[in-house]
């Protein structure tokens, strides 16, 4: 073949320093760099936003009025508050550009002699890439080996349909699409295998020439985002009207202008949590870094909210719930039962073959086998199931090198889920003969006579049975059976799958993962139902199910989705089922759609090509970071990076931690804004002179609160978290208890601060800005202690997460400092205009402020007391 001289390769592929030296010479293969946000954009982002721009105009309002220190001391504010903004947000960035680079895909090359995974960055030009089904192309190829490959160029041509490949030759004139001995970068294998030698990497593929097809990453803000965001912009209409309504009256009564205009702008400033879109941000950068340390990849923003309303999880069985490390424990051949051979993985199947017949189906094994074990390279590689195979043929004297030999393979048909068969061609002296391995229905279907000790004898309904039987028998011990058959070719491109002579069923062990069986009581626990969707077997199914616990007697349980009523309109009942077995894509599909029309918010495991349509259906598609196809991890919101199903469970628990910390800080932020525009609109409404500044409801506003508001959202969640039903997906953030709770909450606050400015008065009879100070000092220590508001009705007193959460006491900590701070230094106290407080005015300050705590904590505790009495 010309190609391979020409760049210069032998079929070995390159040698790993050859590939070192070409990749100095061509570069990485990559099209561009991640697209990093400029510092810049991340610092304007920080004013892009209409409380910023309502604060300025206060700011010009307050200077047109000539209080310079007012205008200037807003500016400040705004300015430390931007660089808080600031700093979170380029972490934020940052580590989910760290995540990124996690999901980064491998390539499979042979190099030296060895088929290896190295990362798509380091293909260079004449590498030999082996692709399958469900591969993105990381290079250039031209192909030197395709078997029934067909590719999905619409990245680059827009053809919808996918491309035939083959190795011929094509016309220099001919283009990209009609280019069919070519794979190209960008592009996905839609099905069968191939080789192809890497003719370009980098910028000089074909993608590279045309980059702006490079797809972009999801850089849009999640829903939640929005919607906080959304939340923010009312907020701004509803306090602009009522400012502005408060000026006109104060002023239509007689007051003087610049007082109501300064107290409308204390309003407004008041009302808006400015706080709120720089929380929202950390919380959900650091949700995706959580769940990263738990092996949960999230692809999309939006997952780490939907996971937590995730009512039902349909899975996969092999490498999902179990570990994937399989072990053949018995082989049943025709004539010669070779009986149930109990041996652990590694150990000798004993000695040789016990008959001819069992020496054949062995054989078979080997033979219809992608994978490569250890002896003849570094490390095994390929499908555990098929490793099993080889290591039993090796125990038993057939080790697959020896036998290739002898029979190379001439053509291969790749395993498909839905024909659930694979085919290889294999040459001989005597001629050409296929050996075919699969799922036992469809070999025995597609066999009509059976392998006997010198020749074969027809496959009749009873033998059929028979083997039915003996498939059912081994489904019972839990293990996963294949079925083996063969059958001489005349025309290497016959179909393989017809008049095939059967050689027997291997079943093969894969240990349920340990941790499974309590991931899914917990589930149970938190009303999430758990669902195996399988290809495999029901009986093996069900065997693994009993074993993990989502299965007993009487669970209903279903092959395929018809007898659920799926498809035939009648499907009252599909929601019982806890197996469905023998699935096909298609039929995945349509479960998960089911499911949603039900009003489930659907989470679903997929791992091949054909599972990318259910992927991206589910609510949360989940891909398999080790076994997925990159087609399928394209589709899917979540990556588990260890493919195990409990790592779902964690993500979920994680979602709802994160929900509730949302809910949280958005409820904290949003009463002590609250508890401001009492203070202030009462203070009006009462023609008291203000008891708060607007430069002073920034400094909280933009400063004291944003501490706490952090700190609740670090939350970690306690074991309560899973013992309770998922939220309604339709649940608003600020629900009606919500809104109680900020209700409530800021009219004690409130009254705290009035007590203080009244006693301040009338008994201390302080003057005004004296007066001020104890208002000022006692709202912020309100808010601060306000954060013990949120640990939630049902959890202890003193021992919540709330008080567990050591953030919070940093920013007690913290933010006493910043409302302390300022007093002790008269230029800051007169910016801020304050007076430094007496002693007695600390204690009044002291009290004042604990005492909405306290009485917010007693309330709980009464409305504790009241409910279980009400139970009992
Ligand atoms: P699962 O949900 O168990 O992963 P699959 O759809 O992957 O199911 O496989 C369905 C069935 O096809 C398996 O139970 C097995 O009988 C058969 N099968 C799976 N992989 C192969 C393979 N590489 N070669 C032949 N048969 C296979
Ligand atoms: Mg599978």
């Amino acid at each position: 073949m010309g190609v391979l001289q020409e760049l210069s390769v032998s079929v070995a592929g390159l040698s790993e320093e050859e590939a070192r030296d070409r990749a100095l010479v061509f570069g990485p293969n990559v099209i561009a760099v991640h697209d990093t946000v400029p510092i810049f954009w991340t610092v304007l982002h920080q004013f892009q936003s209409p409380v910023v721009y309502l604060l300025m105009a206060a700011s010009a309002m307050a200077g047109l009025l000539g209080q310079w220190k007012e205008a200037a001391a807003i500016l400040v504010v705004l300015a430390i508050s931007a660089l808080i903004g600031f700093i979170t947000e380029s972490r934020a960035l940052r580590s989910i550009e760290s995540l990124r680079d996690l999901g980064t895909h491998n390539a499979r090359v042979r190099r030296g002699g060895e088929v290896r995974l190295v990362p798509a960055e380091t293909l260079v030009p004449g590498d030999i890439l082996l692709v399958e089904a469900g591969d993105r192309l990381s290079a250039d190829v031209r192909l030197i080996e395709a078997i029934n490959l067909t590719a999905d160029e619409a990245a680059l041509t827009g053809e919808s349909l996918p491309t035939e490949k083959d190795v011929m030759p094509v016309d220099r004139e001919a283009r990209i699409g009609d280019r069919h001995s070519m794979l190209y970068k960008g592009t996905v294998v839609a099905s069968g295998s191939g080789v192809g030698l890497v003719v370009g990497t980098g910028l000089s593929t074909e993608l590279g020439r045309i980059s702006q097809l490079v797809a972009k990453a999801e850089t849009g803000r999640s829903p939640l985002e929005k919607r906080l965001a959304r939340l923010s912009g009312q907020l701004i209409w509803v306090t602009l009207a009522i400012a502005a309504l408060v000026a006109a009256a104060g002023i239509f009564s007689g007051k003087e202008p610049m007082l109501m205009i300064e107290a409308a702008i204390a309003l407004a400033v008041a009302a808006i949590p400015e706080g709120l879109p720089i929380v929202a941000t950390l919380v959900l950068a650091r949700g995706m870094w959580r769940m990263a340390r738990e092996n949960a990849l999230v692809e999309r923003l939006s997952a780490v909210e939907t996971l937590g309303a995730t009512t039902v999880i349909l899975t996969d069985k092999t490498g999902t719930l179990t570990e994937n490390r399989m072990a053949v424990r018995a082989v049943l051949a025709p004539d010669a039962d070779w009986g149930v051979v109990e041996s652990g993985p590694g150990k000798a199947v004993p000695g040789q073959p016990a008959s001819a017949a069992a020496a054949a189906l062995l054989k078979a094994a080997v033979l219809c086998n992608d994978a490569t074990l250890a002896e003849i390279q570094s490390e095994d590689s390929g499908d555990p199931m098929e490793l099993a195979l080889l290591r039993a043929g090796a125990d038993a004297g057939l080790a697959r090198s020896a036998l290739i030999g002898e029979y190379p393979v001439l053509r291969k048909v790749p395993f498909d889920t839905d024909v659930r068969m694979m085919a290889t061609l294999h040459g001989s002296e005597d001629g050409a003969f296929w050996m075919v391995k699969g799922a036992p229905e469809a070999v025995l279907q597609a066999s009509d006579r059976v392998a006997s000790a010198d020749d074969s004898l027809p496959m009749d309904r009873t033998v059929r049975a028979d083997w039915h039987g003996r498939v059912e028998q081994l489904g019972r011990r839990g293990l996963r059976v294949l079925a083996f058959a063969m059958k001489g070719a005349d025309m290497p491109d016959g179909e393989p799958f017809e008049n095939l002579v059967f050689l027997g069923i291997i079943g093969l062990e894969d240990p349920v993962r340990p941790d499974v069986p309590d991931a899914i009581a917990t589930c149970q626990a938190a009303g999430i139902r758990v669902v195996m969707v399988t290809g495999d077997h029901l009986v093996t199914a069900k065997s693994i199910g009993e074993t993990v616990g989502l299965f007993e007697q009487g669970t209903a349980t279903a092959e395929g989705t018809d007898r659920a009523g799926l498809g035939n309109g009648d499907d009252s009942g599909f929601r019982d089922f806890g197996i469905f077995a023998r699935v096909s894509p298609a039929e995945k599909l349509a479960l998960v759609r089911a499911y949603q029309e039900a009003g489930e918010v659907v989470a679903m495991t997929g791992d091949g090509v054909n599972d990318a349509p259910a992927l991206r259906q589910a609510d949360i598609g989940v891909a398999m970071g080790r076994r997925g196809t990159d087609v399928a991890r394209e589709a899917a919101a979540m990556i588990l990076l260890d493919d195990a199903f409990p790592t779902i469970v964690r993500a979920i628990r994680e979602g709802r931690i994160i929900f509730d910390n949302i809910r949280r800080f958005v409820v904290y932020l949003l009463s002590c804004n609250l508890a401001e525009v009492l203070i202030v609109g009462l203070a009006v409404l009462a023609t008291l002179p203000l008891p708060l500044l607007p430069l002073q409801i920034l400094y909280l506003n933009l400063v004291t609160d944003v501490f706490p508001a952090f700190a609740l959202a670090m939350c970690k969640g306690d074991h309560a978290v899973l013992k309770r039903p998922p939220r309604r997906p339709d649940e608003p953030i600020l629900g009606r208890a919500q809104w109680s709770v900020i209700i409530v909450q800021s009219v004690l606050m409130t009254f705290g601060v009035f007590l203080a400015l009244v006693i301040a008065r009338l008994v201390l009879h302080l003057d005004h800005q004296a007066t001020l100070t104890v208002t000022f000092l006692t709202l912020g220590f309100v808010q601060l202690w306000h954060v013990f508001d949120m640990a939630g009705t049902s959890a202890g007193m003193l021992n919540n997460e709330v008080t567990r959460n050591p953030w919070v006491w940093g920013a007690i900590l913290l933010c006493s400092g910043l409302l302390i701070g300022p007093t002790l230094a008269p230029p800051h106290a007169d910016v801020l205009g304050l007076t430094s407080p007496t002693a007695l005015m600390w204690c009044l300050i002291a009290a004042a402020s604990l005492l909405p705590v306290l009485a917010g904590r007693i309330g709980v505790l009464l409305l504790a007391a009241l409910r279980g009495k009400g139970t009992r």
